[in-house]
């Protein structure tokens, strides 16, 4: 059995973000060829020298979008040339739109007057960006960097989905539902995938406070947490937010031998919150 990780090449789409970042510098940590994939190109490329000098192993910063397959097909043959055939993929671009959430949790009889705040008030352009980014863009780079895999029978993809994915959240319509795509993408392609030799499973982090979700759980003129934020907290058994280093040991548990039967699953990272019935 293979666990380590060393000298093995990644892809990370997403790279740029809060979450994916972290990923990307511990993975370097362990030796990992790290491919920093983001259209925040400035940002990917910043972040593989800080890589390169912090943990002493080769990254390199790509700039593509997840969802548009020739970007990314150019992005292969740069990572290709430079770092070599790609062993794993995590597929981390994802995030929610304002445009397709809703201003109130529960619609009541008062909001007749004016629907702007419920769900008739959402833009279909919304539904639109967060199915795109977090499905489509899944499935794009998927179809790019697995064929490496596949050509060597050997590999794993680790997609990023949310706790929302299980059971929606409210006023998050598009983004609930297009991680529960992602789950179920998820299984569907393990089980394609299972003979070939490359497993396929997901992450399901719990509530961190990063800058997507920022603005519905903290005030933003005073910083004090919204009622959300204090609802979300009372439901996650540990009472906090996560914190990314935390979502570390899952990735290297999926990427490596250790997990070399586990296919299909999704893990949840999040303190208890999807155990607790809320009593
Ligand atoms: P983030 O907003 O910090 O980072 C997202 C990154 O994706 C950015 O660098 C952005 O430039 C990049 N990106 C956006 N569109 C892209 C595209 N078309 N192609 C390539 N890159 C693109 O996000 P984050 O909070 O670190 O979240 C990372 C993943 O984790 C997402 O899939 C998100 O849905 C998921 N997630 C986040 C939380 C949380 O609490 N933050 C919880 C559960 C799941």
């Amino acid at each position: 059995m293979d666990t380590n990780l060393k000298g093995k090449v990644a892809v990370i789409t997403g790279a740029a973000g809060v979450i994916c970042s972290a990923m990307a510098k511990s993975l370097a940590a362990m030796g990992v060829k790290t491919a920093l994939v983001d259209i925040n190109a400035e940002a990917v490329e910043k972040l593989a020298q800080e890589i390169e000098k912090e943990f002493n192993v080769s990254s390199i910063g790509v700039a593509a979008s997840v969802l548009d397959k020739e970007s990314l097909q150019k992005a292969k043959k740069i990572i290709n040339n430079m770092l070599g055939s790609v062993d794993y993929l995590i597929n981390g671009a994802g995030g929610n739109s304002p445009l397709a959430t809703s201003g109130v949790d529960q619609m009541v009889d008062s909001d007749l007057e004016d629907l702007d705040e419920t769900f008739f008030g959402m833009k279909m352009e919304g539904f639109d960006k967060v199915f795109d980014l977090n499905f489509k863009g899944t499935i794009l780079p998927t179809m790019v960097f697995a064929m490496d895999m596949i050509d060597k029978k050997s590999g794993s993809i680790v997609n990023v989905s949310s706790m929302n994915s299980f059971r929606p959240l409210t006023r998050i319509a598009a983004y609930s539902a297009a991680k529960a795509a992602v789950n179920n993408f998820t299984q569907w392609l393990a089980v394609h995938f299972s003979k070939m030799g490359v497993r396929v499973n997901a992450i399901a982090p719990g509530f961190l406070l990063t800058n997507q979700n920022r603005f519905l759980l903290t005030d933003e003129e005073t910083g004090e947490p919204t009622a959300r934020g204090v609802k979300i907290i009372n439901n996650t058994p540990m009472e906090r937010y996560g914190t990314p280093d935390e979502l570390q040991g899952t990735l290297l548990y999926l990427l490596s031998d250790w997990s070399a039967f586990v296919t299909g699953v999704v893990i949840p990272v999040d303190g208890g919150f999807s155990a607790y019935s809320g009593v």
